[in-house]
């Protein structure tokens, strides 16, 4: 029988061909998503009684045949009569095309997944496509032949008596490269690592005892042998129910998904919904240091265990990309541009689902202590911490950027979110203020959090605000500052210092004021005299009335200064007045101390000047200011004067 295919234009297929010319490679995961799904129905047909025969080895094959210039997709599947062949490839899947193609024609977003061409898209890749197919209803099997042309032809295949269907590509000159074992192979991989039925393509070569040669010992010897290959893992670990499997398990699969990744991910969460959509898959946290990981991309999504893409910005939160490992829906719609993606009701669903799991396994492992089995000898404080302790500086990062980047996750997190003081230990926020409140509430019932970001360059300042009964926390993120200005909107009344942005005495502003011994005369006499003496672009000099056993000087950034300009720094634009900002300190001079007496008193005025340099050199010292240069001339000045 000769036919033409119902279409409008006599040029579809040049059309196929140049359409998604750089997805070409997308035919091989329709034609094999075909076969499985037609082995499929076969098995199901067979469970329900239907189909009575025998179902034998249903394992699909793909074969190349380079003389023949064929590639060939094979199935046991159900097959087709020539009714079917009829309804489903002359009519059906062409007008499936053809509606795509209209759809689409505008568009010039890039498509995700490119579902919906089926069939048809075999044309993208070959000169002419033959289906030999035999169903498994008692009727003849059928040949059918088309030339990327709208004729086609179709007749009874006497000679084909097996159950299934093949298809049989053969590929343009211009595609050469579907004829190559490697293409095919990557290919493969790519799209039908996770396929439900098993896909067989060449041969591999595996090590076995040999049945007849022996070594010198009388064991066997280890020879190579050939075996069919077999591509996929027909029954990925997400498919499996969670109670049946081990950590072991959930390590082992993400080191099949990500071979090139050589560090154990810390924890995962396995998805599995079916109401109100079907979801399931695994999320793996890795370790997210200092860093915001600029390897995205490391979540895979699937659709009925057919691999879609591994750009799944859309369907899950931002923050959430840094998770590698799995989804798998069919309820995300594939063959839509990203932007109609996000606003697609089940994927918002679906991306809260996923955030709220993700708030939902944290706070459960913040309340889940950890067994006291690691260590006998620190028995009672290790049961007492949590196993989020355990994995929070890795953590740490990835929680901080959902909370500032997710309302819900935040509001969620504000609960579990962990503080550590600079001595290691961890707090939850309400703990945490609850155990500063008494001693780090200001005059004005502000309570101040101290902390510093780097424990060896702040020492002297933490070693200050400890030895005041103060705590103070180690807070050393690159999103720390963000992070910082929302826990003070987040927490009425609550300010953060760094510990060496004040003076102690001002960190935490209390009531009680030290005497001054200068006269406001003496103030005004001695400003000028030091001001003289420094760099007045970066420093501010401040007369403050501190404890005679301070130091005569100290060196301190402003917190909000200080912060602004860091924010900058990581937002990148938006926010570029502070990013220009000098760095600039405050010169705090303690009037009560005696050397500063001295300053002002002293009549000899290089004497005066020597003091000064040395008194400034000390303060800068104490803050790591004092390098190259100024410092070999302060060690000078030290000996001269000792
Ligand atoms: P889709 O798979 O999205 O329905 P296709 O164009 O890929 O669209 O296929 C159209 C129809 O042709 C299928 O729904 C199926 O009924 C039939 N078909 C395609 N390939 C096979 C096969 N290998 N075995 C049995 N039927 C098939």
């Amino acid at each position: 029988m000769q036919g033409k295919l119902n279409v409008q234009t006599e040029n579809i297929f040049p059309v196929i061909k140049k359409f998604l010319y750089s997805d070409h490679e997308i035919f091989l995961r329709e034609l094999i998503s075909n076969a499985v799904d037609a082995t499929q129905k076969l098995k199901t047909l067979s469970t329900r009684g239907d189909f009575k025969g025998e179902l034998g080895d249903l394992t699909i094959d793909v074969k190349i045949d380079s003389k023949k210039k064929t590639l060939t997709v094979s199935d046991r599947g159900i097959g087709m009569t020539a009714d079917e062949v009829e309804k489903y490839i002359n009519q059906i899947a062409f007008s499936g095309v053809t509606d795509f193609m209209e759809k689409y024609k505008d568009s010039h977003e890039p498509l995700i997944g490119h579902f919906g061409l089926g069939f048809y898209s075999a044309f993208m890749v070959s000169d002419k496509v033959e289906i030999f197919t035999k169903s498994w209803k008692d009727e003849p099997a059928q040949h059918w032949s088309c030339e990327g042309n709208p004729e086609f032809s179709m007749e009874e295949d006497k000679k084909h008596t097996d159950r299934g269907t093949d298809i049989v590509l053969h590929i343009a000159d211009d595609c050469k490269e579907f004829l190559e074992e490697g293409t095919i192979l990557q290919l493969l991989k790519k799209y039908c690592r996770f396929m439900p039925v098993a896909i067989r393509f060449g041969e591999e070569s595996v090590w076995v005892d040999s049945e007849t040669d022996c070594d010198k010992d009388g064991k066997p010897k280890r020879v190579e042998k050939k075996q069919p290959r077999i591509i996929n893992d027909p029954e990925p670990a997400w498919k499996k129910s969670p109670s049946s499997l081990t950590d072991e398990d959930y390590k082992k699969f993400y080191h099949e998904l990500f071979p090139m990744n050589f560090e154990e991910p810390l924890f995962q969460i396995h998805l599995n919904v079916d109401y109100p959509f079907n979801l399931t898959g695994i999320l793996y946290f890795p370790k997210v240091r200092k860093t915001i990981d600029p390897n995205r991309n490391k979540i895979q999504l699937y659709c009925n265990q057919v691999f879609v893409t591994d750009q799944v910005e859309g369907v899950v939160p931002d923050y959430l990309m840094l998770l590698h490992g799995v989804l798998d829906s069919p309820d995300i719609p594939l063959n839509v541009s990203r932007s109609y993606l996000q606003s697609d009701g089940n994927v918002k669903k679906i991306s809260q689902h996923i955030s709220k799991k993700v708030a939902d396994k944290l706070e459960e492992m913040s309340k889940a202590k950890l067994s006291d089995k690691s260590d006998e000898s620190d028995k009672s404080d290790v049961s007492d911490r949590t196993q989020l302790e355990e994995k929070w500086d890795d953590i740490k990062i990835f929680v901080q950027y959902g909370m500032l980047t997710d309302e819900k996750f935040c509001e969620r997190a504000m609960k579990f979110y962990l503080l550590k003081g600079v001595d290691g230990r961890y707090y939850t926020l309400d703990s945490y203020r609850e155990k500063i409140k008494a001693l780090q509430t200001d005059k004005d019932k502000t309570v101040c959090y101290l902390y510093a970001a780097n424990a060896e360059e702040e020492h002297a300042y933490i070693e200050k605000a400890k030895a005041k009964g103060y705590d103070v926390l180690l807070m050393d993120s690159p999103l720390e500052s963000h992070f910082i200005n929302l826990l003070e909107q987040k927490i009425e009344k609550t300010r953060f210092v760094r510990v060496d942005s004040d003076t102690v005495e001002k960190l935490i502003p209390h009531d009680d004021s030290i005497p001054e011994k200068l006269t406001k005369e003496e103030k005004e006499k001695l400003q000028p005299i030091i001001e003289g003496e420094i760099d007045k672009q970066k420093f501010t000099v401040q007369l403050e009335s501190l404890e005679e056993s301070d130091a005569p000087m100290q060196v301190t950034q402003s917190e909000f200064m200080r912060r602004y300009r860091e924010m900058a720094q990581t937002s990148g634009g938006g926010m570029g007045f502070y990013g220009e900002l000098p760095e600039s300190y405050n010169l705090v001079v303690n009037i009560n101390h005696p050397l500063i007496g001295r300053v002002l008193n002293e009549s000899d005025s290089e004497k005066q000047k020597e003091l000064v340099h040395q008194l400034t050199d000390l303060a800068l010292l104490g803050n790591g200011l004092l390098k190259g240069e100024a410092l070999s001339k302060f060690l000078k000045r030290s000996v001269e004067m000792i």
